[in-house]
């Protein structure tokens, strides 16, 4: 760790000492374009670290978006139309349906048939309040 930072603050200073030393060349004081030149590349790198940041966030949702697509799939086991023999596939309730049969080769659609049913309460368990009733009523134990 800090040898990478020594390493990345010699190669800004050996640049912007390249730098200066070349401009002075020009009546430009070497003091002056040594700092604006490693200000300039501090800038620079802080930009490309900002752009691979971004870059790697809009990969990681990407690859969350895909992740949360594979987990919406539900699998089922169905036969072939063909030859029966037993698959299990990804179903996904949104779209259309299809596998290729691993036995004959072909493909099979598959359909999503919706059922309903009426939602009920389940029945009390009446145990416990015959036990209290009847230990109130004093039955010998
Ligand atoms: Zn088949």
């Amino acid at each position: 760790m800090l040898q990478s930072l020594v390493r990345s603050v010699g190669i800004t200073c050996t640049v912007s000492a390249i730098v200066a030393y070349f401009l002075t060349h020009f009546q430009i004081i070497f003091v002056k374009s040594f700092l604006l030149t490693t200000l300039l590349q501090f800038i620079v790198w802080y930009l490309i670290g900002y752009a691979n940041e971004a870059k790697t966030n809009a990969i990681n949702r990407e690859l969350e978006a895909d992740m949360y697509k594979e987990f919406s799939k539900q699998f089922s086991e169905v036969n072939c139309a063909f030859c029966s023999t037993k698959s299990n596939i990804p179903i996904v309730i949104t779209g259309n349906n299809e596998f290729e049969c691993s036995n004959c080769g072909k493909r099979t659609a598959v359909y999503v048939n919706l059922e309903v049913a009426q939602t009920t309460t389940a029945v009390e368990d009446p145990t416990d309040r015959i036990i209290e009733k009847l230990t109130e009523d004093g039955i010998p134990r």
